[in-house]
């Protein structure tokens, strides 16, 4: 349903949720089951927020296509298919809206979920005038007020580019929204950036065939995830041909968007390019809304701080998400507002719901993908000791590969750290085929305080790369 038309002025509610992205979503959501007066202000015209317009679900889609592309490759080269002269052809231009339509129905999703659960939608932009009352400005610059006793800050984030005074040209790069909007695959791209959006894009486009450079400023890419899935990611990205450009930083960029670009690093080098995309990390969205006026507390990177209970420093302003800086993913911005509506709204058994940021899964969309929860080994080390911890690792090629040429056999490396004479698992790292989809069980096993020896007396499910994970010696 669409956002409502003629809002009643001053209308009061329980709780607001500012930002329908992923967390203002479920959170409002979750409020209105339990009977809460419940209202949600987007500004974009569009719910689902970043993950469905501009990130994890278009994403995935884009990722999927790039996985296809391999399996082609290993068919005709491993598997005995013949295929078309020329090869199967993957065609962005009109495979884009189709992505864009499913995208369009996700969003359609959304109004009609949060109607169904009787949250009131306001399209506008929000910006807090106490800690109980919000402005709400539409899209023709009218502008009304509603109250609240509960306002939750949901408002995400967005890329960041560096200005054309620091590195002169940067602005005609675009950033990972600009990426989704690409009408024609790029044959030249080059990706700034090392993280999980750099390595992503990086990995779809090469797959899918465009002539891929990575322009990072270490050694590896994936800086903060544990060094032995660096070691292994960086060199096959290198080895199927993305051009990895270390120890590198564009200094200049030339030319113009649609006519080609020539980057400029600092190590004198030249890269010619049709489109530059930055992925250099992300800015909390908390600029004009208000929150310096109500006192509410920005870390120096512009993220609300929040305590334990995603509480700010103003009472009944709370905060979840992206926004607050801290694990910016969609199931934790998802799980952060459930468990506050669940607090505040929900039955006694929920009086101390909270989200744990510890021992969260996460994957990265890479190829091959990676799939990781826990500590890293830096981590576990600081964290206990090297006495304590001990490592279980294996390197080895999944059964699949077996049929496929040299240059088309992904590595896949599993590793456990464990620590103490209980062996308890900390840290579970895989990178390899299948990685995405097996640690969501491993990730439970974590949870609950698994032992190593735990592993080992479950029976290895045959054959899979999965196994591996409950064999390791
Ligand atoms: P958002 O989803 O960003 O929603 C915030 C909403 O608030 C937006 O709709 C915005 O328009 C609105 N808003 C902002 N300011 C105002 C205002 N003043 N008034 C009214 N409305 C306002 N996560 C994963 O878990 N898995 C993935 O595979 C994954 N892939 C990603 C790929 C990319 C390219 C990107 C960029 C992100 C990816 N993420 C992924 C991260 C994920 O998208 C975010 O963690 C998630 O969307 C955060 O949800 P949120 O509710 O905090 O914010
Ligand atoms: P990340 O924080 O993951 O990575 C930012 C990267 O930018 C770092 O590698 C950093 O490199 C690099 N960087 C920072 N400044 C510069 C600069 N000036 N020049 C060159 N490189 C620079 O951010 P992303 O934007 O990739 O992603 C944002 C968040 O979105 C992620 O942290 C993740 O939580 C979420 N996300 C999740 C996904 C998933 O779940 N699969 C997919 C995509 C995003 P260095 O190592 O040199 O410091």
């Amino acid at each position: 349903m669409p956002p409502i038309d003629h809002p009643t002025p001053n209308e009061k509610y329980d709780i607001v949720y500012v930002g329908g992205g992923s967390g203002g979503s479920a959170g409002s959501r979750r409020a209105a089951l339990y009977g809460a007066k419940v209202a949600i202000i987007e500004e974009s015209g569009k719910l689902g927020g970043t993950c469905v317009n501009v990130g994890c679900v278009p994403k995935k889609i884009m990722w999927h296509a790039a996985d296809i592309a391999d399996k082609i490759r290993h068919a005709a080269e491993g598997y005995h298919f013949d295929l078309p002269a020329g090869g199967p052809k993957f065609t962005w231009k009109t495979f884009k809206p189709q992505r864009d339509a499913y995208i369009k129905w996700l969003n359609g999703i959304y109004d009609k979920n949060i109607n169904n659960e009787g949250v009131t939608y306001h399209d506008g932009h929000a910006k807090l005038t106490s800690a109980s009352s919000i402005q709400i400005t539409r899209g023709d610059g009218t502008d009304y007020t509603i109250n609240a006793d509960h306002i939750v800050l949901a408002t995400g984030g967005r890329p960041t580019i560096p200005s054309d005074d620091k590195i002169p040209g940067a602005s005609l790069g675009v950033d990972s929204d600009g990426f989704f909007e690409l009408e024609d695959q790029p044959r030249r791209v080059a990706v700034v950036g090392a993280g999980y959006i750099a390595v992503e894009l990086a990995g779809v486009l090469h797959t899918l065939g465009s002539e891929t450079h990575i322009v990072i400023r270490q050694d590896n890419v994936l800086r903060t995830f544990d060094p032995a899935l660096q070691e292994v990611l960086t060199p096959w990205m290198e080895k199927t041909g993305i051009n990895v450009h270390r120890h590198s930083n564009v200094v200049k960029v030339e030319g113009a968007r649609g006519q080609g670009l020539t980057l400029h690093l600092d190590s004198g080098k030249t890269l010619e390019v049709d489109t530059l995309i930055w992925a250099i990390g992300r800015r909390a969205n908390t600029d004009n809304l208000g929150l310096e006026d109500v006192g509410v507390e920005l870390d120096k990177t512009g993220s609300v701080v929040v305590d334990e209970y995603q509480a700010t420093n103003v009472k009944n302003v709370w905060s979840i998400g992206d926004v607050q800086g801290k694990a910016l993913l969609t199931p934790v911005a998802i799980a952060a507002g459930r468990r506050l509506s669940n607090r505040l709204f929900g039955p006694e058994k929920f009086k101390d719901d909270k989200l744990s940021y510890e021992n969260i899964p996460t994957v990265v969309f890479s190829h091959p993908p990676i799939g990781t929860v826990g500590l890293t080994e830096p981590q576990a080390r600081a964290k206990y000791g090297d006495d304590a911890v001990k490592i279980y690792k294996s390197n080895f090629r999944a059964l699949y590969f077996s049929m496929v040429p040299a240059e088309h056999k992904e590595p896949t490396m599993f590793k456990l750290i464990v620590v103490g004479p209980e062996e308890r698992v900390v840290g579970v790292h895989t990178i390899g085929q299948g990685s995405d989809e097996l640690l969501q069980g491993f990730a439970v096993a974590v949870k609950m305080g698994a032992t190593k020896q735990d592993f080992d007396d479950t029976v290895a499910i045959h054959p899979t790369s999965a196994e591996e994970l409950v064999t390791l010696r």
